[in-house]
């Protein structure tokens, strides 16, 4: 079998699926559904749609997560996604590799099948595979894709597009155009759009914005945000007033999609976590960790108010083999009532201060964190795979009502027809 012709029967198959579930809408029980042991998941709220936010630390370890915890709030307290209810460890490797690579560990979650590391959504044998996106959309949801990397990087790649490999940015990009349909669109990668592809996403109805005046004065409707050529600048040389931090690029997405009565699914990356590490810098390491955390606590902000979104918090592997072997750490600890920029400096110093190890510039292959609050894994599960991640998010969003389908025009249609005949009736018998 062909490549292309393998595309087609999974596609075929994914609408054939989508027919089957709105003909079966009717049967279909939104009050429960079933998590990773097979228990019921309660709803908790029948007034509020399902949705689910996902963030991914790229490269994220338990080693980062300690240097964050270290520099922004010292080794006896804990970081934002640290204080979510549950936790759990997720195991990463790929197809063909004890040791994966973004793309192949974001397809894992984002469609429960392990594929060869380079691969975006597409599986050993050329199978074009089914994303939580698609999952989302099926049931009429919004979604949103945002990162500090390019859009077309291999993590954010993985929830809208299928390429063989992942340095095909010219394809990926214009599968984000002509396919994905996620109408959140956050990050950086304009050097991979043309005049006439960004002009199409207007014709199409998106908002394209470029710095942080524009996206924080979009209110709602469909948004594409390029706010660099190439990747998002480092946290530690971001421009506060020019370069939205990842926070409020959360923020803004939450706003916009949950104004969907069908409920959003919204992947959030901090895609930069991983550069650092592999760059052996434990300053930019600490500061992009530390800026993924502010952005879960802005997600974490709206689930205290939404109980029917789910909150999960996890990484696509762990970078660099990162060991903390010590400190000479200060008292002074970042504080909300300082200015951005000396929370930084503070962060800074704290980090250059702190004794590190790195194994390899690589990824490794250990297990990563996860996070979560909402009814979506078992509460006592110590370890999940990559895969599993998918597979609990699928049956959060099967208990979702799948959209009402359109009403019938063969009512209107007869009625109109019986009317006139009627017509014609009456009016040939007045002329006899
Ligand atoms: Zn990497």
């Amino acid at each position: 079998m062909t490549f292309g012709l393998a595309m087609r029967i999974t596609k075929l198959k994914l609408h054939t699926t989508v027919i089957l579930m709105l003909l079966s809408a009717c049967w279909m029980s939104p009050a429960t559904a079933d998590t990773l042991d097979g228990s019921k998941a309660r709803v908790l709220s029948d007034d509020e749609p399902l949705s689910i936010i996902l963030m991914i630390g790229d490269g994220m370890g338990p080693e980062h997560v300690k240097l964050g915890r270290w520099v922004e709030v010292g080794p006896s307290n804990s970081l934002i996604m640290e204080q979510l209810p549950f936790s759990a460890n997720v195991t990463t490797c790929s197809a063909d590799s004890n040791v994966t690579d973004s793309s192949a560990a974001a397809t894992a979650i984002a469609t429960g099948v392990k594929i060869n590391n380079s691969f975006v959504g597409i599986d050993p044998n050329g199978v074009v595979l089914e994303t939580i996106v698609d999952v989302a959309q099926t049931f009429g949801k919004s979604t949103g894709v945002v990162t500090r990397t390019t859009i077309q990087h291999g993590t954010p790649a993985a929830f809208m597009t299928h390429v063989a490999n992942r340095n095909s940015y010219q394809e990926i990009t214009r599968q984000i155009i002509e396919e994905a349909g996620v109408e959140v669109l956050l990050g950086g990668g304009s050097r991979y759009f043309n005049t006439s592809e960004i002009d199409a996403m207007v014709d199409n109805g998106y908002s394209f914005v470029q710095d942080r005046d524009e996206l924080l004065a979009v209110t709602s409707g469909k948004v594409l945000g390029l706010f660099s050529y190439d990747h998002m600048p480092f946290e530690q040389g971001r421009d506060f007033d020019e370069s939205p931090s990842l926070s409020e690029m959360t923020a803004k997405s939450i706003e916009i999609l949950s104004q969907d009565p069908e409920g959003f699914f919204l992947i959030v990356e901090g895609g930069k976590i991983d550069h650092a590490a592999h760059d052996h810098d434990r300053v930019d390491t600490a500061l992009e960790l530390i800026a993924f955390d502010k952005a879960v606590g802005t997600a974490l902000e709206y689930i205290s108010d939404h109980p029917n979104t789910v909150l999960i918090v996890t990484a696509d592997h762990e970078t660099a083999g990162l060991t903390i072997l010590g400190h000479t750490l200060s008292d002074t600890l970042p504080s909300d009532t300082n200015e951005e920029s000396a929370n930084r400096q503070l962060r800074i110093e704290r980090a250059n201060n702190i004794t590190v190890e790195w194994g390899t510039t690589y990824h490794t292959a250990t297990d990563v964190p996860l996070y979560w609050k909402g009814d979506v894994f078992n509460e006592s599960v110590e370890t999940v795979d990559n895969t599993d991640i998918f597979t609990a998010m699928n049956t959060y969003f099967m208990s979702s009502p799948l959209p009402t389908p359109p009403p019938s025009l063969f009512i209107p249609v007869a009625v109109t027809f019986l009317a006139v005949i009627a017509v014609a009736i009456i009016y040939v018998r007045r002329t006899e």
